[in-house]
């Protein structure tokens, strides 16, 4: 059923009982042309552009938990495209093309709300950092602006810019089509119209194991509800990334850490922004319910657990009162943690692997949810093709390198 003004009238007329099932839950078939591993927005994403634009409609996507219960349903929101390197530039300005008419492409409503990020400066190094940001970023044709103290509280006036706070702020860069989103509607819209185009999303089925056949190649996934035979496998398992792939005898250069957020009661609307401090960790905007919410740094220590250091949220709300003193009087709700995967540039891996038939996205880190549409996008075509997306394939072949 397509959502419209008409079919929510005629279902709230009826009392709002006949709305039909969003998704399946199907038991799985005995093989799959592709199978897709996590139901995160980049996994059910990813097999709903196979099934939307390569035409691969035998597909499933397996999650061990509940679909959009990893990092896509913990994390805090923000997106943006403002990056530093030509790659990112590429890959998160396609995503934010994509951000734009996501709703209306999924006919769900992901609540996008471009209503701008600000990135603070604390000092030299900040300042020097940003503004070749918004230098690059604007020979790049992608928004990104530099704004005095003065300016950037204008933007948010909920942010002390007093000279004399133990976090200063000597300037910010805003992009202003930067904003957020709705995460679970995000991983909702994705399988909704995913499953409408017949892919298969099978909740609690961990894959426990990688079947290769006699030449190498992948042949299916061994799972807790059986063995699905498959010739193309995507592994999209976020933090869990390394476990996975470690199933087929490959070795990520990944590292999972714990990372947090938090939740205050809700206020009246008190910040129109997002609003990011990379130098103390701490990010914060409003919900529409009216919550801060609020994100903090990475624990020190490698973990696959799904919560984080208490320390670490303490240092994110020391620096969150300072920046905000408005906020501190505030009770907060709620904590919870993620396992993010991180590679040692920070940069993502979207591509084939040594093994013919697996493909893997990961290592977004801290900031894969921005990415969500275009990663997902991106990683269709490299499982339906076998080949990279040109926006992820590798800028220089190694055979056409210089020296060989
Ligand atoms: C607290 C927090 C705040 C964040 N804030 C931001 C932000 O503001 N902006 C931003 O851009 N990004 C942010 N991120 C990062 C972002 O959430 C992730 O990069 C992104 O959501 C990753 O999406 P995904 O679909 O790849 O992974 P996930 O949503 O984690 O999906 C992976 C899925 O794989 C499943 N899985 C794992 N192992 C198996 C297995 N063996 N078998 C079957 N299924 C398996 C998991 O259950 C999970 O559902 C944040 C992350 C956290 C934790």
């Amino acid at each position: 059923m397509r959502f419209s003004l008409l079919s929510v009238a005629r279902q709230g007329l009826a009392g709002n009982e006949g709305w039909p099932e969003q998704w399946r839950s199907p038991e799985p078939k005995a093989a799959y042309d592709a199978i897709v591993v996590g139901a995160g927005g980049h996994g059910l994403g990813a097999a709903y552009y196979m099934a939307r634009e390569h035409g691969l409609r035998n597909v499933a996507v397996l999650d061990k938990g509940w679909l959009g219960g990893g990092n896509t349903g913990r994390n805090t929101t923000i997106i943006r495209s403002n990056y530093l390197w030509e790659e990112s530039e590429a890959i998160y300005e396609h995503a934010m093309k994509l951000w734009e008419g996501l709703a209306e492409e999924l006919n769900y409503n992901v609540m996008y709300s471009a209503r701008g990020v600000m990135m603070l400066a604390h000092n030299t190094h900040d300042v020097q950092s940003f503004q070749r940001h918004v230098a690059a970023n604007q020979l790049a044709g992608i928004d990104n602006e530099w704004l005095t103290p003065q300016e950037a509280k204008a933007f948010c006036p909920i942010l002390n810019i007093e000279k004399t706070i133990r976090y200063p702020i000597v300037g910010a860069a805003l992009q202003r089509r930067g904003g957020t989103a709705r995460h679970d509607a995000v991983a909702w819209g994705y399988a909704r119209g995913a499953d409408r185009l017949g892919v298969d999303i099978i909740q609690n089925c961990e894959v426990k194991g990688i079947r290769r056949d006699a030449s190498g190649a992948v042949a299916g996934v061994e799972t807790t509800k059986g063995f699905i035979a498959t010739k193309k496998l995507g592994v999209v398992a976020a933090g869990n990334t390394s476990v996975v792939m470690g199933m087929a005898g490959v070795r990520m250069p990944l590292e999972s850490y714990p990372l947090q957020a938090l939740v205050s009661e809700p206020v009246k609307p008190i910040m129109p922004c997002v609003v990011m401090s990379n130098t103390i960790h701490a990010y914060m905007s409003q919900s529409d319910k009216g919550e801060m919410v609020i994100g903090a740094g990475t624990d020190a220590y490698t973990s696959y657990s799904q919560t984080g250091g208490l320390h670490i949220a303490n240092h994110t709300l020391d620096a969150i009162c300072e920046l905000f003193p408005v906020v501190r009087r505030l009770r907060m709700l709620r904590n919870w943690g993620g396992i993010v995967d991180v590679t040692p540039d920070r940069s993502p891996i979207i591509g084939k692997t040594p093994v013919p038939g697996l493909f893997v996205n990961c290592g977004w880190g801290t900031g894969g949810f921005k990415a969500t549409p275009g990663s997902a996008h991106v990683f269709a075509h490299t499982v339906a093709t076998g080949e990279p997306h040109p926006i992820a394939a590798p800028s220089i072949s190694i055979a056409s390198a210089p020296g060989g």
